[in-house]
């Protein structure tokens, strides 16, 4: 067995949640590694990159809500910070959304939806079918309404991921590319990890930011485990060629017979078509079935995406937890902190999750717009003091 020289903080995973945690927290002078096989990897190498604060609102989620919006006020200056680090491009396009309503039922929910933002005090408007197509052209003559929110953007998440680890290794984080097997304890303190081949790393603290498999690492004591599930998402990615450019100018998305798609028009000529929503554990099967829906819903929406190319398939996990939002910081188990559970925001998240995280860590605290997502919210004896 080999002894590694301690960190002062160690992060479990390297997907954009473990990255930004260990950039923030080594810009803020602590010794920081980052163990994981591939990092840069994880679901940011499926996910369309939609910064949608306004359009994902969803009935119960306001004070995820909060936080969503806190993140996307960041953007702007981290993604130009990212850039100047790294000199990378992320593909940030503040380029706004677009979201449609194709039939009767489908234009209540959005109506619903219309009013649920105007009580929070977002921007959003509303438009009528006509003033849709001629935003953007290629919608289906079909397209009842919908809501302009010009405030909801996009990034390229393979790219930022990519600009992440540059920013990591120029901030002097140490990879170790392998598995964590299990959580070290040490008189009821987390102390480190060991890999999965034999070799120990200690650390002053651990960061478990492990995305859908953070539930899965041994050792972890059973009150700090978080409760995080993989949620199954396809997607595809189909190219625009310049002669049909632009073919879309934002982001076009639509809830058809249930299901939520969208279309994702990248500066690069990619256009990102997703996502399916499934409970299957860990598998990252593409299907038939999976990609049939979302072509046909797809193609409902914008008729013209049967003439391009399909150019990639793929499937990811997101790491969801009970209340759909994250769990960040301290846990019961002293020295072990969680960054994980960001679902389907993960990627819309990441700025502000890295100012959370670099504050625990330096604190011990998290700040007052964190609070409400301590994983503590889920231990058994925070579920019991909660009003029947
Ligand atoms: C289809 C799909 C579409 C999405 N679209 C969007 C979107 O439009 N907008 C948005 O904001 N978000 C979106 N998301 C969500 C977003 O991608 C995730 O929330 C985010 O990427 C989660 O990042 P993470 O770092 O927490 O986890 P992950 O990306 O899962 O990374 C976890 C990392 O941990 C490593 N790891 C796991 N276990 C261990 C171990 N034991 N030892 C070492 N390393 C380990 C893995 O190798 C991996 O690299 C989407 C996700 C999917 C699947």
């Amino acid at each position: 067995m080999s002894r590694t020289r301690t960190a002062d903080v160690l992060v479990v995973g390297g997907g954009v949640i473990g990255l930004v945690t260990a950039w923030r927290a080594a810009q803020r002078g602590f010794a920081t590694a980052v163990v994981d096989p591939e990092p840069g990897g994880g679901a940011a190498r499926v996910a369309a990159g939609m910064l949608a604060a306004v359009t994902e609102l969803h009935y119960g989620e306001q004070t995820l809500l909060g936080l969503n919006l806190a993140s996307a006020r960041r953007y702007p200056d981290f993604a130009a910070e990212l850039t100047e680090v790294t000199g990378l491009d992320l593909g940030y396009r503040r380029c706004g959304t677009i979201a449609v309503a194709l039939d009767a039922d489908d234009r209540a929910h959005l109506r619903e939806l219309h009013a649920l933002q105007r009580q929070s005090g977002l921007e959003s408007e509303w438009l009528s079918g006509r003033d849709c197509r001629r935003l953007e052209p290629m919608l289906a003559p079909g397209v009842r309404g919908g809501l302009r929110v010009d405030g909801d953007h996009q990034i390229d998440p393979r790219r930022l991921a990519r600009a992440l680890v540059a920013a990591c290794e120029r901030a002097g984080v140490v990879f170790h590319r392998m598995w964590a097997e299990r959580l070290s304890v040490v008189r009821e303190r987390a102390a480190g990890i060991r890999a999965a081949d034999g070799t120990d790393l200690a650390a002053g603290r651990v960061v478990l930011a492990a995305g859908s498999l953070s539930g899965r690492l041994a050792g972890v004591p059973d009150d700090a485990l978080p409760p995080v599930r993989p949620v199954k998402g396809q997607v595809l990615r189909l190219t625009v060629p310049k002669r049909y450019a632009p073919f879309l100018n934002r982001t076009v998305r639509a809830v058809v017979r249930g299901s939520h798609v969208y279309l994702v028009p990248r500066e690069n000529g990619e256009l990102v078509v997703g996502a399916t929503s499934e409970e299957l554990g860990w598998d990252t099967t593409v299907t038939a079935g999976g990609v049939y829906e979302l072509l046909r819903d797809a193609h409902e929406l914008v008729p013209g995406i049967t003439e391009l190319p399909l150019t990639e398939t793929r499937a990811g996990l997101r790491p969801g937890s009970p209340d759909n939002a994250p769990l960040l910081g301290p846990t019961a188990c002293e020295g072990l902190l969680l960054a994980t559970g960001h679902y389907r925001n993960g990627v819309l998240l990441t700025p502000v999750t890295g100012d959370v995280m670099a504050h625990v860590l330096t604190t011990g605290e998290l700040p007052e717009e964190a609070r409400d997502f301590t994983p503590r919210r889920f231990s058994a004896a925070a579920i019991e003091e909660q009003p029947a």
